[in-house]
């Protein structure tokens, strides 16, 4: 039976028992109150199926990933994240979409304590597009233009594993307890927004890997003025990732140039290291060194064991994968 945009509404998304805010879903507009003197931080993402994700990809994993690559956006920045908005549209009212989409959309929100506080809901191609917003201390946040010469360069968790987890995807692989390990990676990124609150006032930049590693931290090095060296054997890569693609010559255009993995890439000042340690056993997430910030020269470029790689050396290696 249809449901009107309403019924929608009301079924699938305003389902959080205590709104924190003063106006939630219901109205014309939400109120949100942000706590005092700090400022918020405004992300949105859009994510257009066959596009952003293979057509397979279940309405489970879409919801969960539509919030967790905007939390992901909030974590690089150093922001807790309060609210977020949803716009959706669909081709029709599809129950057994809306049933796994807003379970796990919710579930995910609620885990991180934001609030669903409005969205719009339309006809059309399948399309979701979420806004996040969250709130930080304007001083403390971790910005793309930091970095110094001499600061430590590190990432979290391991990379390469959702670019892999992607050809297992189309392949229609998911078997083995590997490939699952690896396709989770693509379908239910961790957003590491726990270690974005535990950077602030220790890392100089951040950024969230989701396009590559070496253009993400081509992003850091062009706003800051800088160059980097980093070292292609110091870059963390999952058991499952090592098993999968045994060969290190194709193992690494994943690792450098394989998007989604929404891990952090970030530095710090050689006094903030140790510090580092700390919060990777607080968190028990491994926080890895692969680098260090260096001179701009002519361009903002990445030092591969040696090997300058501009902005055409990225693009290279994602032709290579
Ligand atoms: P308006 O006519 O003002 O655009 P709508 O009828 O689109 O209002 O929406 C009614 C209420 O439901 C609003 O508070 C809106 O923010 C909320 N809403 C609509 N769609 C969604 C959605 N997909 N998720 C969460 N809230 C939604
Ligand atoms: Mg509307």
């Amino acid at each position: 039976m249809p449901l009107s945009e309403f019924s929608i509404i009301d079924r699938f998304f305003r389902r959080q028992s205590t709104p924190k805010t003063l106006l939630s879903i219901g109205d014309d507009a939400a109120l949100i109150e942000p706590p005092v003197g700090e400022v918020l931080a405004i992300s949105v993402d859009t994510l257009v199926v066959g596009r952003h994700f293979p057509e397979q990809t279940t309405p489970a994993d879409i919801g969960y990933k539509s919030l967790a690559v905007n939390l992901s956006d909030m974590a690089a920045m150093g922001a807790e994240p309060r609210w977020a908005t949803l716009s959706l549209a669909l081709p029709e009212v599809d129950e057994a979409f809306l049933q796994p989409f807003s379970d796990t959309l919710i579930a995910l929100a609620e885990q991180h304590g934001v609030e669903l506080v409005g969205g719009d809901t339309v006809r059309g191609p399948l399309t979701i597009t979420l806004q996040i917003i969250g709130t930080l201390p304007a001083e403390r946040a971790l910005k793309r233009s930091g970095a110094r010469v001499g600061d430590a360069i590190f990432i979290s968790g391991t990379v390469g594993d959702a670019a892999q987890g992607l050809s297992f995807a189309l392949a229609g692989h998911g078997q083995t307890d590997d490939e699952a390990y690896l396709l989770g990676r693509l379908n239910r990124p961790t957003p590491r927004v726990e270690l974005g609150l535990a950077l602030r006032g220790l890392a100089t930049s951040a950024i969230d890997i989701s396009d590559g590693l070496l253009a993400d931290l081509g992003h850091i090095l062009k706003q800051s003025g800088v160059s980097a060296e980093i070292f292609s054997e110091l870059i963390p890569c999952s058991d499952a990732l090592r098993a999968a693609v045994p060969e290190l010559r194709e193992r690494l255009p994943l690792m450098v140039a394989g998007g989604d993995d929404y891990e952090l890439c970030f530095t710090v000042p050689e006094s903030g290291v140790e510090e580092l340690a700390k919060i990777a056993g607080v968190l028990s997430l491994p926080l890895t060194r692969i680098g260090t910030i260096c001179e701009a020269g002519d361009s903002h470029s990445v030092l591969l064991d040696g090997k300058v790689l501009s902005q055409q050396g990225f693009d290279h290696f994602k032709g290579e994968d």
